[in-house]
């Protein structure tokens, strides 16, 4: 651009936004490029909305959710006012941006890393310091930990990572929570529920453990923008001042319904989360005899390269063949792919197009 429009202030002129994963109104496409079920939500989920619908549309919602966190609460052993809700895990982090991390010393987050965590920061004029992933791509703990010994804002960590997908052990989250326990640790499980190791149990030994999870992956509700935090009410206090200095009713009467619903169904959770869980395990043979490199996974995608093909002209190979997968041109992920986990079919048309691109 060769000039700002005239209206926009200086900060929003220098905002770098989050670019998420293309959502193309392209029939039979197959879609693995945003993380998302490939499997609907529990039956019940649709009863519940319907229900929600038919009476009281007229009214706001609760302002504070109360219904919803306490459905969480339940299921996680914790009381309600240690839980907080928002409109996606997204809306919640960015709230956790804005209440712990606005402190003198920089906010520590891994170098590859869910990208929106460095645009919060911008938006919030966020100094962040970027600690580099080994060569496996893996966090170092240590490092981290004897970084955030020094001083710092916080530490925002995935866990199990994205876009790689490694998770990493409980002992480990301890280790940062010890290292600064005057900042918060925020810990985004957006991906846990599919063989990541969750840091809920911690809650209530650890003053400054901030988590965050969503119903958008493991609950197949990315459609209906509903996210939590987890953390002793000091937190959740925080959060709520936030919530209440910007959007009363972050979250409608469908979409509370329709969670707490998805919440109560967990015969229907369990079924799909095994289902995502065994496809990755298949797809990830069928890469690796395609000669790709397939990064241990945790999570509901892969994240891979191949040693003799280039991933960009890879991603635009497959979209020719109706097949989206996500490619950052980042350094040092520039030569990976993210492919989501879809159904047995998807990852079929996946693999079959691969190896005819690749010959
Ligand atoms: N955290 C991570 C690591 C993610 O990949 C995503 C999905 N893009 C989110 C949070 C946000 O998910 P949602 O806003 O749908 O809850």
């Amino acid at each position: 651009m060769s000039s700002a429009p005239i209206f926009w202030s200086p900060r929003v002129t220098a905002l770098e936004p989050y670019v998420p994963g293309e959502q193309p109104r392209i029939a039979n496409l197959v879609k693995l490029n945003t993380n998302e079920n490939p499997y609907p939500p529990s039956p019940q989920v649709f009863d519940a909305i319907e229900g929600a619908a038919s009476s009281g549309l007229e009214r706001y919602p609760d302002p504070e959710s109360m219904a919803l966190r306490e459905a969480v609460a339940a299921r996680h052993g914790l009381q309600s006012t240690q839980v907080f809700a928002g409109n996606g895990s997204d809306e919640v982090l960015a709230h956790a941006f804005f209440a712990f991390f606005q402190q003198a010393e920089p906010l520590l987050i891994p170098d590859i890393t869910y990208s929106f965590y460095r645009v919060y920061a911008q938006l919030y004029a966020i100094a962040c310091e970027l600690q580099p992933v080994d060569e496996g791509l893996r966090i170092d703990v240590d490092a981290l930990a004897a970084r955030a010994a020094v001083g710092c804002a916080g530490i925002v960590i995935a866990n199990p990572n994205a876009p790689t997908g490694i998770g990493m052990p409980l002992a480990r989250i301890e280790q940062l929570l010890q290292a600064c326990p005057q900042r918060v640790v925020l810990v985004d499980e957006a991906y846990v529920d599919f063989g990541g190791e969750s840091a809920l149990p911690l809650v209530d030994r650890y003053t400054n453990l901030l988590v965050v999870q969503t119903l958008s992956k493991s609950r197949s509700l990315a459609g209906l923008r509903v996210g939590f935090a987890c953390g002793q009410a000091q937190l959740i206090d925080a959060l709520q001042r936030v919530k209440n200095s910007f959007n009363s009713y972050p979250l409608d009467r469908l979409a509370t319904a329709g969670a707490i619903a998805a919440l109560e169904d967990d015969a229907w959770f369990v079924r799909t989360r095994d289902a995502v869980v065994d496809t990755r395990e298949g797809l990830a043979l069928q890469l690796e005899d395609l000669g790709f490199e397939v990064l241990p996974s945790q999570a509901n995608f892969l994240f891979v390269r191949h040693p003799a093909h280039d991933a960009a002209a890879l991603a635009a190979a497959l979209r020719a063949r109706a097949v989206l997968v996500r490619h950052f041109a980042q350094p040092r992920i520039a030569q990976y792919l993210r492919v989501s986990v879809g159904t047995r079919e998807q990852c079929t048309a996946l693999v079959d197009a691969l190896a005819s691109i690749l010959g």
